[in-house]
């Protein structure tokens, strides 16, 4: 969850690693550090706290080297301390190395490493690497740069768990090696520069070609060469990626946070989501997922699987694929279906959502799909992320790298994506009406248009934030695919302002819930699908009459009078709803966030790719 940055060239490595950390600072960190190679050692510069406090720290401006690593810590293992902080080097102090993850089997290899001598300063499970790395070393014959590379994969071969790792020696001081398993770690390339770092945006104003390592592949790294290794040490081949995102769209161009950036950025995501791959004139195109008529006939379910604001896009594509496949759909968390000895065999089909294309959980509960047979189509934001590399089929959402923690354009993204990927079933599958799939593609292509002027309802939304940012309790209500919405807003508000929230199914609210209903407590509802409305209304006039505070998103002409606050959106078909239907609830988690002082792109607790269990 932390990030790790890397640097081997030509330049002054620090100020390029503080930048980079600086720009993995959202994943949400406790502690910073980072090691260069200088010309009499490594250097090793660490504290708890923010980015900002190692670089005002005085050691920092001697730095020379060209070389380094850099870490942001989340803790696993250890309190928040200087000692634990990253890097961390070897009881001789030639290695230095970050580490994101968990070492599982931590203790039993610290038990072997005392025994042989080793000693530790902190408390992680990481100081076991650099020692662990060091022991392997010292059983080398030749002390060459093979010894180094043999000693990062003994090392390695060793780790139960999870890791992107980098390491540099003073006695290689013009390498770097680089590893991971299940942990996030990129390669950017040029000429005579090599940069690494957790995610491609923190490194995108330097290069766009990047270099995608599998589980236990290692690379090798000179300022103007890069070797790859697989597990055995055998020299592997890797193509580079170019990556298209634009550098400035990982900067905040103007607006005061990057989630209100990434909301008003929704219609062009959408837009370049839909790219060509959607017309009246012919079909629904994903070629890259070569299934054909008799494997869809075959499939009796269809699972999607993803965590938090994925699986309530889940949610939506679970109510679109039903209706126009008919083949059953289970929409499960990742974490849940890992370790509940699901039913999926070859007659399932597996659909796994991850902005990053990073979570731990998904990752896992894919590996786990694909052992049981079931083919895997995976669906991220990120070009070359692990869940691409493990699926056997990908597609991906254009919106652009999300920085803040709270998910928005990803949201409404994969909700268009899941529409485009029930279209292209459906069509091949033959069995729905082509004036209903005429008609969804055309509603899709307006959706930018109707996002802009969905925007319009920011200042009642505004409004109404100064109104309910004190409220300790919300309720967010809906019925049909407006639940699904009421989950996600309900899900906004708790993350970024930290207000207690639930979201009811409207029907349900009776049958335990409205207990909590008292007099002024805020009830949000949804009202898109006309063909439930009236039934919701009944459900909001139960808590009205409880004195509940209410607002309403809707398309549609409602009784004004009956609620505090209608916010009218533009119409549109319910299997889309959502993507207008949601951006109201974004706002107002928003507003309220910005009303009580939060740190709205970065909430306490929270990072924004989860990339452990
Ligand atoms: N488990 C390691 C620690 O607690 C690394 C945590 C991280 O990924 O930041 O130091």
């Amino acid at each position: 969850m932390c990030g790790i940055v890397g640097y081997i060239g030509t330049k002054k490595a620090c100020p390029i690693l503080l930048a980079g950390l600086s720009r993995l600072e959202y994943r949400g960190y406790d502690s910073a550090g980072i090691s260069t190679i200088e010309k009499n050692g490594l250097s090793l510069v660490k504290d708890k706290g923010r980015v900002k406090i190692l670089e005002n720290n005085p050691a920092i401006n001697t730095l020379e080297g060209t070389i380094g690593i850099a870490h942001t810590r989340w803790a696993t293992h250890g309190k928040p301390s200087k000692e634990n902080s990253h890097p961390h080097q070897d009881n001789s102090k030639i290695f230095s190395v970050v580490h994101n993850g968990i070492i599982e089997n931590y203790q039993e290899l610290r038990n072997m490493l005392e025994k042989n001598g080793y000693t530790f300063l902190s408390q992680t499970d990481t100081e076991v690497i650099p020692n662990l790395i060091n022991y392997y070393y010292k059983k080398e014959q030749e002390h060459d740069i093979h010894a180094f590379l043999k000693a990062v994969r003994n090392c390695c071969l060793d780790l139960k768990g999870s890791f992107a790792i980098e390491v540099i020696s003073s006695e290689f001081p013009k390498n770097m090696i680089v590893v991971r398993k299940d942990s996030p770690l990129v390669i950017g390339t040029c000429e005579s520069e090599k940069y690494i770092s957790s995610d491609i945006p923190a490194i995108l104003s330097y290069t766009r070609d990047f270099y995608f390592l599998n589980d236990l592949e290692f690379a090798l790294l000179e300022n103007t060469n890069t070797t790859f290794f697989n597990s055995n040490l055998e020299e592997i081949n890797k193509p580079t990626s170019n990556i298209e995102w634009d550098a400035t769209a990982s900067e905040k161009n103007g607006y005061e946070d990057f989630m209100l950036k990434e909301i008003y950025e929704q219609p062009t995501a959408i837009r370049e989501t839909i790219g060509s791959k959607i017309s009246l004139e012919s079909k629904c195109d994903f070629e890259e997922l070569e299934l054909t008529k008799d494997y869809l006939e075959s499939v009796n379910k269809i699972y999607i699987i993803a965590c938090g604001t994925a699986m309530h896009a889940g949610l939506a594509g679970k109510n679109v694929i039903e209706k126009l496949c008919r083949i059953p759909v289970e929409v499960d968390i990742a974490s849940e279906f890992r370790y509940r000895n699901p039913i999926v065999n070859e007659k399932t089909l597996c659909i796994f959502i991850s902005q990053s294309g990073e979570t731990a959980d998904t990752i896992a509960a894919l590996k786990l799909a694909k052992l049981c047979g079931s083919r895997t189509i995976a669906i991220s934001n990120v070009i070359g992320s692990s869940i691409t590399r493990e699926a056997d089929y990908s597609i991906y959402t254009h919106a652009g790298p999300e920085i803040a923690v709270a998910s928005t354009k990803a949201y409404t993204s994969q909700v268009v994506l899941l529409n485009m990927l029930a279209l292209y079933f459906a069509e091949i599958l033959e069995i729905v009406d082509m004036d209903l799939i005429n008609n969804i593609k055309k509603e899709m292509l307006l959706l930018p248009k109707k996002i802009e002027e969905t925007f319009s309802c920011k200042n009642s939304i505004q409004e109404f934030a100064k109104k309910i940012y004190q409220e300790k309790d919300v309720f967010f209500l809906g019925r049909g695919i407006d639940e699904t919405v009421a989950k996600e807003g309900s899900l906004k508000l708790k993350e970024i302002s930290y207000i207690h929230s639930e979201s009811y199914a409207a029907g349900e609210l009776k049958h335990g819930p409205i207990a909590l209903i008292e007099n002024g407590i805020t009830v949000i509802s949804i009202l898109m699908d006309s063909s439930l409305i009236e039934k919701t209304i009944s459900n909001i006039q139960e808590v009205i009459s409880r004195g509940a505070k209410t607002l309403v998103v809707t398309s549609h002409d409602c009784n004004t009078t009956m609620f505090d606050e209608v916010i009218k959106i533009p119409d549109t078909i319910p299997y889309l709803s959502p993507i207008l239907s949601v951006i109201p609830l974004q706002l107002l988690a928003y507003y309220i966030s910005k009303e009580k002082g939060l740190d709205v792109d970065k909430p306490r607790n929270l990072a924004k790719s989860v990339t452990v269990e």
